[in-house]
């Protein structure tokens, strides 16, 4: 169970009650896009999937979400942001997360996710929107 003193899954570098812990509790919200989406990595990595559906523009969110048991998210790795600050109404943040998958056979296999993800405001918090998949990488 994750402790405000853990350190932060997002990878800031700062604990998890200084960073997205008061946000997944719903205590602040964040102000930045940037922000809304360390915390929504950190969802991912604590199964919190209510946290993403309330941070999930209601014209493309899912009905439900459900977790693979067998993907462990392992790292959050910032690109490239565009606006999202304060003062935007829309922001653009680029990533790559990185997993590992257990097979039943018992082997990991790494892998990772690198998204372009787009955030609106809604009612003047951040949500996010949607996100283009760069298969390149
Ligand atoms: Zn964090």
């Amino acid at each position: 169970m994750l402790t405000s003193s853990n350190p932060c899954p997002c990878d800031s570098g700062t604990t998890f009650g200084q960073c997205c812990g008061p946000f997944l509790a719903g205590t602040a919200y964040p102000n930045t896009a940037l922000l809304l989406m360390r915390s929504r990595y950190s969802a991912f990595v604590t199964g919190n999937s209510e946290y993403l559906l309330q941070t999930w523009a209601p014209r493309t969110r899912p009905q439900q979400l459900s977790f693979d048991p067998a993907v462990q998210w392992t790292g959050l790795e910032i690109v490239h942001t565009e606006a999202g600050s304060p003062f935007h109404d829309t922001g653009i943040v680029e990533f790559v997360a990185t997993y590992s998958t257990l097979h039943p056979s018992g082997t990991q296999q790494l892998g990772h996710q690198h998204e372009r993800s787009k955030f609106i405001r809604h009612l003047g918090r951040w949500v996010y929107l949607d996100g283009e998949l760069d298969h390149e990488s």
